[in-house]
């Protein structure tokens, strides 16, 4: 379904002529394919389809000397919906999609920030590639890979940025870097957590690992008995070996019943080891369906391109991480699902080789956890949602910011550490003085002495 609000205005927005002829504007027949996102209704002034780093530059200029927001959209599957706004200027980096192998013996690949991951896993298939970067073959590069990537190998490999070698971006300036660990470090770290706060990536290399086929298994599991299936879940997920990451939905199923929806990956084609080690996650709950198979990573998420316009009406959310689902923990989640406080709730498991890496690598800086917990709502629901959640938080360990819509101070605090938040206040003085970037979880500055 597309909006039909295409009408152009009284006036458009005057654009020096090198962004005009970027430009998608109201009245442009495809003004309504670039102006939503996947949560979220928009009515920019422009969509600048930028094709380098000197047209992202450029439109930083413009929206600056306009006063009007600017916004930057990789793949539009931003939960919070910030990638696009109402009359100022979105950034739309779709044409920088290239995926490079830059030496398949390495595993180095460098990816612009405007590619999907359901491409970049198909084309670092063919070399034995693959990196681990969440569910969905539409999300865009830039969003992921600038905040964490959960992925359906995290267990095994960790999370998409702890494989980033580089990050290339444009700066409040418009100057271009490149940064690395020898180059402008506290930008990389940064940028590994935080990297909307600090620029526009254009692209990142990262050292991928080599992957084979995996099995994947979609369960449907009676989840009745929430609480109790949810710890259960919890418990044999977090015993299984690393080669299993899964991921669990839980809704109300056609008779009003919870059911939950489990999609576990074993990174691994070995159908007896695969048995052994996926046996106690399928046998959580009373399972109603059951389907494994064998298949390549890539084809678990294809990327489909689709214009985006605002389809998921579930547009409030809440994101938590959790140590470990305690059965106290079960309960609290399971209330979230009671009297559709939360009509779907999502879980997905961490832990494993994310927990490898120190939690000051990064400053996505949370390396205990061993679950990740998303509940979505309907923009009416929120205020229910909240209550609830309060029940949750003495079970809370730090938040993922990919899966939270409240963009305030308080999910700062939830989703870096006090001495993590410092650090990026700092930075945020040092390489965003002027607050550019701050549409999307906006980090204040520190008070610099002088
Ligand atoms: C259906 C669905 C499934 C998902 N599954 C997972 C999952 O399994 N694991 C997981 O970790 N996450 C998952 N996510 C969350 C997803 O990673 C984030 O929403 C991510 O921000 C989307 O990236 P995008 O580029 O598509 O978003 P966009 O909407 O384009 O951008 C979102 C925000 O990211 C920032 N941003 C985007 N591009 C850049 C850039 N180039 N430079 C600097 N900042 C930028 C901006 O703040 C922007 O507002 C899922 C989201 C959806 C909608």
């Amino acid at each position: 379904m597309r909006t039909t609000d295409s009408s152009p205005p009284a006036s458009r927005l005057p654009l020096p002529s090198p962004l005009a002829a970027l430009a998608v504007r109201p009245g442009d027949s495809d003004y309504d394919d670039v102006r939503h996102t996947y949560t979220r209704t928009g009515s920019p002034a422009a969509v600048i389809r930028a094709r380098g780093h000197e047209d992202i530059a450029a439109a930083l200029a413009h929206a600056r000397t306009a006063g009007i927001p600017l916004t930057v959209r990789s793949g539009g599957h931003g939960i919070s919906g910030r990638s696009t706004n109402d009359g100022g200027l979105v950034v739309d980096l779709s044409a920088l999609n290239a995926v490079q192998v830059l030496d398949a013996q390495s595993g180095l690949v460098r990816v612009e920030a405007g590619a999907r991951w359901g491409d970049v896993a198909a084309q670092l298939a063919p070399h034995g590639l693959a990196l681990s970067s969440g569910d969905t073959g539409d999300v865009g590069v830039g969003g992921l890979a600038t905040a964490g990537g959960i992925g359906l190998m995290s267990r095994l490999h960790g999370l998409t940025i702890d494989h980033m070698s580089a990050a290339e971006l444009v700066l409040a300036d418009g100057c271009h870097v490149r940064t690395d660990a020898g180059h402008d470090p506290d930008l990389f770290w940064a940028v590994r957590g935080a990297g909307a706060n600090f620029g526009v990536a254009t692209a990142f290399e990262f050292q991928a690992p080599s992957v084979g086929d995996v099995i994947a298994v979609v369960t449907l599991f009676d989840a009745t008995d929430t609480a109790a299936f949810l710890a259960r879940w919890g418990a044999a997920v977090e015993t299984a070996p690393r080669t299993v990451t899964s991921f669990l939905t839980v809704m109300a199923g056609p008779g009003g019943q919870p059911v939950a929806q489990a999609m576990t990956v074993y990174a691994g084609a070995d159908p007896q080891s695969a048995r052994e080690a996926l046996g106690p996650v399928l046998s959580a709950g009373p399972v109603l369906r059951n389907q494994a198979y064998v298949t390549p990573y890539h084809q678990l998420l294809p990327a489909t391109h689709a214009a985006q316009y605002a389809q998921q009406p579930l547009t409030v959310s809440r994101s938590g991480l959790l140590e470990h689902i305690t059965e106290p923990a079960a309960t609290a989640v399971a209330a979230l699902l009671v009297a559709g406080r939360a009509p779907m709730v999502q879980l997905r498991s961490v832990g494993g080789a994310v927990n490898d890496t120190p939690p000051t690598a990064t400053a996505y800086a949370h390396r205990t956890q061993n679950f990740s917990l998303m509940a979505a709502t309907l923009p009416a629901g929120r205020s229910a949602l909240d209550r609830s959640w309060e029940q949750l938080r003495p079970h809370l360990n730090g938040l993922y910011l990919s899966f939270e819509t409240g963009t305030g101070p308080r999910q700062l605090r939830d989703a870096f550490p006090a001495a993590v938040l410092d650090r990026l206040k700092l930075l945020k003085s040092r390489y965003d003085p002027g607050h550019v970037f701050d549409n999307n979880f906006a980090l204040p500055s520190a008070d610099l002495p002088g």
